[in-house]
């Protein structure tokens, strides 16, 4: 689950040897010290690693080639101090693989009125130089974000955070593994997909395992009697439940699916799974509490065979690293039409994230008409109130879309005792009408993650890299623009993919 080095970004000063060996020393310079204010930010979660300054064709096409083999490095941020004729750049942005973001800014912040000269003009000039760097990229049709700004100032960072950890989310996504327990649930339509297209555009390789591989793992687990008091520690373990309670061996049978589960995961190298109420072999519950605690580590989820929104979750969790507030997988569940504000309730049989818990998560086990089996232990909370968005990936037959929505997530007008599973209730933006119609409209999934670690930007970044449609449902949405913005990106995805 965790990769071996810290993701890089590498940062590229472009120049060009006209200006001579004294000033493209204070061109490197400058460079470092960018880089230094970038990185003295404290909230990048990528190592920013600098690359000499490039002056010539076959010097950026290495470097950029480097960049695409090179497993540590997630994205490449270019940024022209001086002028740095494009055509030199040509054969190598060519070539480049990674995602890229544009730094448009100089070391100065204020310009030096008094003094400034012919010198300081010739050294400070990212303000044509970067104009030529992006007529070529935009000649090239090189997809990037493009940042313009002072380093100094929070909100380039802020934007810089954003691309940097869309930019891990793909890079994690690219590498990941699946394991589908079962196929997906008889009959569903929205978890179907192309896999193959799903390999070839995001990197995730999707495979399916008899879910009595994974109970042989389950089976064999010999000891779970530190996972018992692990549980004990991290959750409020209902008496029943507790060593000594009635029900305790439902617990420990709870365990041995967390430890078999996961062994099986790691043994395989996967970051994502999904498991199938109508398949479960031999499984004498549903997993609950080993999905929702095996997502609190990162790993990818879907019910139902979901493999599209299992794929997005890891990412997701991914592009969420460092923060303290979570991600989960969710589904829109019933409506709150009023009174008061209109609301959703989310939630799902048993398998919702405890990193997105408002408290210490209480453990419980309660009967499940669904699935057949015995009573599954599941952890039971709300989840914290703030702002956050849901996500949902389909699959159109020609492309797959993405949509979101920002939305609030707010307290439950009144406690919910007899709730036996993890839940959250949210205002979505602009209205819960507008936003129902917008995303039935889109066809979104009813199957989602729900974030509260990783925003709107990020999310965009991430689309624009994957060169995924992404329609975005927010406050200024209204049904009719929506509907109109649907229909022009069909237009354009489907003259996008050529023919
Ligand atoms: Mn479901």
């Amino acid at each position: 689950m965790t990769s071996a080095s810290k993701p890089q970004l590498w940062f590229l000063t472009g120049s060009q040897a006209l200006y001579g060996e004294e000033t493209l020393e204070q061109v490197a310079g400058q460079s470092l010290r960018i880089q230094q204010l970038l990185a003295s930010a404290g909230s990048l979660p990528a190592e920013i690693v600098g690359k000499p300054v490039l002056t010539e064709a076959s010097s950026i096409r290495r470097v950029l080639q480097e960049a695409n083999a090179d497993a540590a490095c997630v994205g490449v941020i270019a940024w022209m101090h001086t002028f740095s004729p494009a055509k030199m750049w040509i054969t190598g942005l060519d070539a480049l693989r990674k995602p890229l973001l544009h730094l448009h800014t100089q070391l100065n912040e204020a310009l030096p009125w008094s003094t400034i000269d012919m010198d300081f003009m010739n050294l400070n000039q990212a303000a044509h130089g970067d104009r030529e760097f992006g007529f070529i990229q935009t000649r090239l049709g090189v997809p990037r974000k493009t940042v313009a700004g002072h380093v100094s100032d929070p909100a380039v960072v802020a934007r810089i955070d954003a691309w940097a950890r869309a930019a891990i989310g793909a890079d994690h996504l690219r590498n990941l593994r699946l394991a589908r327990f079962g196929d997906n649930m008889r009959d569903v339509a929205v978890t179907e997909g192309d896999k193959v297209e799903a390999e070839l555009r995001f990197g995730v390789s999707v495979n399916t395992y008899g879910v009595n591989e994974l109970v042989e793992q389950v089976d064999a687990v010999s000891d779970v009697d530190s996972l018992v008091r692990r549980y004990a520690e991290d959750y409020n373990v209902v008496p029943e439940l507790a060593a000594g309670g009635a029900r305790h061996e439902s617990l420990q049978y709870a365990a041995r699916i967390e430890a078999g589960l996961r062994k099986f995961l790691t043994d395989g190298g996967f970051g994502a799974f999904t498991t199938n109420f109508e398949d479960l072999g031999g499984l004498r519950q549903l997993p609950g509490l080993a999905v929702q605690r095996l997502m609190a580590d990162g790993y990818g989820f879907g019910g139902e065979g979901d493999w599209k929104t299992s794929a997005l979750l890891a990412a997701v969790k991914a592009m969420g690293v460092g923060k303290t507030l979570g991600t989960s997988f969710m589904e829109d569940y019933t409506y709150h039409f009023g009174p008061g504000k209109p609301k959703i309730l989310g939630a799902h049989m048993l398998e919702v994230c405890p990193t997105i818990a408002a408290a210490k998560p209480s453990c419980e086990i309660h009967a499940l008409g669904i699935g057949g089996r015995e009573d599954p232990v599941r952890l039971v909370f709300d989840a914290a109130p703030g702002p956050g968005v849901v996500l949902g990936l389909v699959d159109l037959g020609d492309r797959f879309r993405l949509v979101a929505n920002e939305i609030d997530v707010v307290a439950p007008d009144e406690p919910l005792p007899n709730l036996p599973v993890a839940r959250a209730v949210w205002e979505p933006a602009p209205s819960l009408a507008t936003s129902a119609e917008s995303w039935i409209t889109a066809g979104g999934p009813h199957h989602t993650v729900l974030t509260q670690a990783v925003g709107t930007e990020t999310l965009r970044d991430f689309a624009n890299l994957l060169g995924v449609e992404l329609l975005v449902i927010d406050k200024d949405t209204t049904p009719h623009d929506f509907a109109d913005r649907i229909r022009w990106n069909q237009a354009y995805h489907r003259l996008a993919q050529g023919f």
